[in-house]
Formats: structure tokens, sequence, C-alpha cells
């Protein structure tokens, strides 16, 4: 089969030849249909620090994707050939105190699909049974190959309540956007999101976005004074993992305010924990979605008319996987969509 992986201890990703790989008893096959690239995607190809130092080479890599399932082990119920799947790209360990208790997402001993084992930049792919998710009719496989990081999106924007709320968003990377389309959705009242990034700004102001702020050339309390927010933001949901962002927020949130952090600081980051202290604020830090709530509420959010499809911006065959990870990586772009059919 079809394969991108990596297969050099450099930047770059590479076609390869690949055996279809063969299921465990527990396990389901699919046929991948669509993936898209995601940022940790494009870390891989750059072979960052981090990249270095977590995936083994050769790896296949990618985690954003939907398709089908063609085969099934012989300990898997509940589902069926030609089921259409997307699933949970953090693969957990079943044993830990966390997982005992239905709380797999904080599983301490998750794999990650496409970082630490095969993953879907491949005609096929196996996965866990239990991974996986199976998608209502009237959502494609190109909207549900996101449905990775649109779950970051909506494990973020629902873990505070932001109903009639103002909600501040730092960083309009897909996720961000996402995020911003969702508290909209769901009612919040001033959504205010931060980038340097006028495209992908203008890309959530489409989305749902009340309120886009350039911070190379805008300043948030400007913006606060404009919108007549005497007090600051009741909700701040953190998208960028940079530095100046964070301490941005701490300025610009009300006293008791809640902070979702996704963001991943590139090191070691210092903040002023005084306003964290003297604000009464709660933070909270955010890793993959919640299994499988998350997938669920991301089923509904698009029945209940969340319009998503903004959000993909280019689509490429397979063949010309070059151009898709040039186009992402040159932040013109919302998600890319890859098609192996
Ligand atoms: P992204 O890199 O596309 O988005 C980050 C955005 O922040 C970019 O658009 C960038 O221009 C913007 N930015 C840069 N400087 C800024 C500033 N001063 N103020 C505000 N914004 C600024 O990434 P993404 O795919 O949308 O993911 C968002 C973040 O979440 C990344 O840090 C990513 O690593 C992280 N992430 C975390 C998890 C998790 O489970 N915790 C999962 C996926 C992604
Ligand atoms: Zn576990």
């Amino acid at each position: 089969m079809k394969a991108l992986a990596k297969l050099k201890a450099e930047p770059g990703i590479w076609m390869t030849d690949a055996p279809i790989p063969e299921i465990g008893h527990n396990d389901v096959l699919i046929k991948i249909h669509r993936t898209a690239i995601c940022g940790t995607d494009m870390h891989i190809y750059q072979w960052d620090e981090w990249s270095q130092k977590t995936v083994p080479v050769p790896m296949v890599t990618g985690h954003e994707y939907a398709g089908e399932v063609v085969a099934i082990g012989q300990e898997v119920s509940g589902y069926q050939i030609g089921d259409r799947v997307s699933g949970e790209g953090h693969v957990t360990c079943g044993h830990c105190r966390n997982c005992r208790a239905g709380r797999t997402h904080l599983c301490r001993n998750s794999v990650g699909v496409g970082v630490n084992r095969p993953g879907a930049f491949a005609e096929y792919m196996t996965l866990p049974a239990f991974n996986l998710f199976k998608l209502p009719d009237e959502i494609p496989f190109e909207l549900a190959a996101i449905f990775d990081p649109f779950g970051n999106a909506v494990h973020t924007a629902l873990s505070f309540d932001v109903v009639g709320e103002d909600v501040l968003i730092t960083g309009a990377g897909p996720i961000g956007i996402m995020a911003a389309a969702v508290v909209r959705h769901i009612g919040a009242r001033h959504v205010v999101i931060t980038d340097v990034n006028d495209y992908r700004l203008a890309l959530a102001e489409k989305m749902g976005a009340t309120r886009t702020v350039n911070v190379s050339r805008e300043h948030l309390q400007d913006v606060m004074a404009d919108l007549n927010m005497s007090e600051g933001f009741d909700v701040v949901l953190e998208m960028s993992g940079v530095p100046s962002a964070v301490s941005e927020m701490l300025d610009v949130i009300n006293h008791g305010g809640k902070i979702a952090m996704l963001g991943i600081p590139p090191e070691e980051m210092a903040i002023d924990w005084t306003k964290v202290i003297f604000k009464g604020l709660t933070i909270k830090g955010i890793y993959g979605r919640e299994m499988f709530e998350t997938w669920y509420k991301m089923a509904s959010l698009i029945q209940s008319g969340l319009d998503l499809n903004p959000i993909i911006t280019h689509r490429f065959k397979i063949d010309d996987f070059e151009q898709g990870f040039e186009v992402m990586g040159s932040g013109q772009s919302g998600k890319v969509i890859l098609d192996w059919t």
C-alpha cells in the first residue's frame, strides 16, 4: 500500500510502499479515505527537537483521518464491514487508574497514532476498536477527517460555561478558529480572537468571532474599551502557545476568570503568578479529547447547525502531498485535506 512516512532522520516526508498492516484480535482495519495535516505533522516534517526526541524512524505519520472499516478482529463487536469511522488518536493503556475510572483522556501511558505507532497517512491503518467513532451519515469524510483538532477545540471550548460570557481566544490557528465557531454557536456574547496572521483572523471572523485583533497592530485593552467591556474577559481559551499571549491574557481576564490552556509553549514559560492569585483565576490544562464525550458533542454540534466547512481551505490528491505540506507551512490556510481515494 501507499504510505507517507518519516523514513530518514532529517526534514521531509516520503511516499513509500508499506505492507498492509495486520490486525490483532481487538483491532479493525480502516481503509483511509481522507486525512488532514496537523501542526504536529509539520513539526515531524521539519524534524524539530521535539520530533527527534519523540518519533522513531521509520514511521508512517498522520493522525487526522476518516475512512471505512474493511476488516474486523475476532474479539470485536459492535462494528461491521463498511462502517464509516474516524477515531481517537490516543491509544490508552486500559490498566492505569484513570483508564479504570473511565477518564481515559487522562491515561498516563497513552500512545499517539502517527507519532509513536503507525499512523493514518496510508491506504490502510489498524486501530483498536475501542478507539473508533462511528460517523453519522450526514457527516462527510473530509469533515470527519478533522475531528481530531475539532475535538481539541470542542474539549477546550466546553471546559467552562461560556453562555452569555465574554470569551477571549488567543491564537487563530485552525483550532482557535474552530473554538471561536463553537463558543459563538453555543451562545457566548463577545468572542474576541487574537493572532498576528491576518489571513487566519479573516477566517475566524467568517466562522463566528465577533471581533478579531491583530496583536502586532492593536492593543487588547483598546478593543475592550471599544466593546464597552469595562471589567474583562470571563473565559480565555489559550490556543497559541506563545508566552506573550499568555501574559497579556492575564492582564485582560476578569477576577474569577477561567482559563483553558491548549497551546503548547515551545519551552518552559514564566508567568506573573500574583495575577492568578489576586484575581482568583482557575486554570485548566487540556490534552486531547474526552473519550468519547467530546466525540459525541462534535457530531451533535454539527447536527445542530454548526458550519465547519469554511475551515477546510485546501484539498489535494495524495500524490500532490508536497503541495499540501507547503500550503500548511505557509500560514495562509485553514485545514488542508489529502484525498487517498
Ligand atoms: P497553530 O500553530 O496553527 O496556531 C497557533 C496560532 O497562534 C498561529 O495562527 C499563530 O500565528 C498564532 N500566534 C502567534 N503569535 C501570537 C500572539 N502573540 N498572539 C496570538 N496568537 C499568536 O496551531 P493549531 O493547530 O491551531 O494548535 C493550537 C495550539 O494548540 C498549538 O500550540 C498546538 O501545539 C497546540 N495543540 C495542543 C493540543 C493538546 O492536546 N493540548 C493538541 C493539538 C494542538
Ligand atoms: Zn491508562
